[in-house]
């Protein structure tokens, strides 16, 4: 049972680790990755903690409980939050964010294989539900959109437009920072969110026939900005307004080696993804640092798309969460390590 814990008490970034369950070509025999306790694991004899490791067994359900029900509060509250999943390809980040792209259509239940991401927008629907129903004396409003993109090789693909390939971070006086003709749709319920994941989810998928397995090398992010605003009928309320963004991030494998037989491009395509990842971790370990008493100029966002972008997710007043997904096969056990070096350096 998880404590109830208000937003400003919730940490500024949590780190999980979720062990993925051994798959139809790996042996139980070959496993070398255990959870020792609620928030440690082994990888062979070295010992790793975390905020907290969800092993082989835990459900989806288990992990929006974990950080789903947390993250709603906090951005409901007025924080910026966000969701990396970080790890090697075929560790899990894609079922753990998404879930099956058959299980997005059911209905939410505590059984269901349904992601993280389509959770959260139930759970927040709800509570928005929960709020204007019991909004006696206030004139409560609120205003979510939605956006879908693909950074692929450096370069900003639009995944709910895929004619839109290569647009540029705007940043400027009257606008502040934005990704120029970038979709931006209009969500109202836990149904318009799930239409929304379906159709840019399949546009991902698209790509990846046409290159193989491109997926692997881009990242994808899913931003869902919420304006609320009260107007004050009553001696209770004041008039306020508040706006946050949720930021969810499936990343691109973070293997070294991104070389297959598509040659050359690969090449490219991999240095691109290495270079975002580590200036990502170069980010979040300054970030876990603490930036309330450093100075947030110096912080080098710009120095790749995913960090331009998640500039606003990242610094202030933000909570960020990071998942590591890992392997169980001793096989792995290189990229596991390498996956949980990425995830001390966030604490
Ligand atoms: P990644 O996105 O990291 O490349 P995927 O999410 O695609 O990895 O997972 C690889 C495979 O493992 C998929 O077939 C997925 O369904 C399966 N898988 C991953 N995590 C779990 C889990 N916790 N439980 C059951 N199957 C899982
Ligand atoms: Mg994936």
């Amino acid at each position: 049972v998880q404590k109830e814990v208000s937003p400003s008490q919730d940490p500024p970034v949590k780190v999980v680790v979720r062990i993925r369950p051994v798959n139809d070509h790996e042996r139980e025999g070959d496993r070398t990755v255990r959870k020792v306790s609620s928030d440690t694991l082994s990888v062979g004899d070295r010992r790793f903690t975390f905020d907290s490791v969800l092993d082989p067994k835990s459900s989806q359900e288990d992990i929006f409980q974990l950080l789903g029900v947390p993250l709603v509060k906090n951005a409901l509250a007025g924080y910026n939050t966000s969701i990396l999943s970080y790890g090697q390809t075929g560790s899990g980040k894609t079922y753990t964010m998404w879930g099956p792209p058959s299980a997005m259509v059911e209905d939410p239940s505590p059984g269901s294989l349904q992601g993280i991401v389509p959770r959260i927008f139930q759970m927040m629907f709800s509570e928005i539900q929960k709020e204007l129903d019991n909004s006696e004396g206030k004139q409560i409003n609120y205003q979510c959109r939605c956006s879908f993109l693909e950074i692929y090789n450096e370069q900003i693909g639009d995944l709910l437009d895929p004619t839109q390939r290569n647009l540029q971070i705007k940043d400027d006086a009257k606008n502040g920072f934005y990704v120029e003709n970038l979709t931006e749709e209009y969500v109202t319920s836990y149904e318009d969110v799930t239409q929304i994941l379906i159709k840019g989810l399949s546009s991902r998928k698209v790509g990846a026939t046409s290159i193989n397995s491109k997926s692997s090398r881009s990242h994808i992010v899913f931003t869902c900005v919420i304006e609320s605003w009260c107007k004050g009928t009553s001696s209770k309320c004041f008039s306020s307004s508040k706006t946050s963004r949720i930021s969810l991030v499936d990343l691109a494998g973070m293997e070294r080696n991104n070389v297959d037989d598509a040659g050359r491009q690969c090449v490219r395509e991999g240095k691109n993804v290495k270079k975002s990842l580590s200036q990502l971790g170069y980010l979040v370990n300054i970030l876990a640092k603490g930036t309330q008493s450093g100075n947030t100029e110096d912080i080098p966002y710009n120095s790749s798309c995913l960090t331009h972008l998640l500039r606003e997710s990242l610094g202030g007043n933000a909570k960020l969460t990071v998942i590591c997904a890992i392997s169980p096969d001793n096989k792995s056990n290189g990229e596991t390590l390498s996956t949980l070096r990425f995830g001390q350096r966030a604490k």
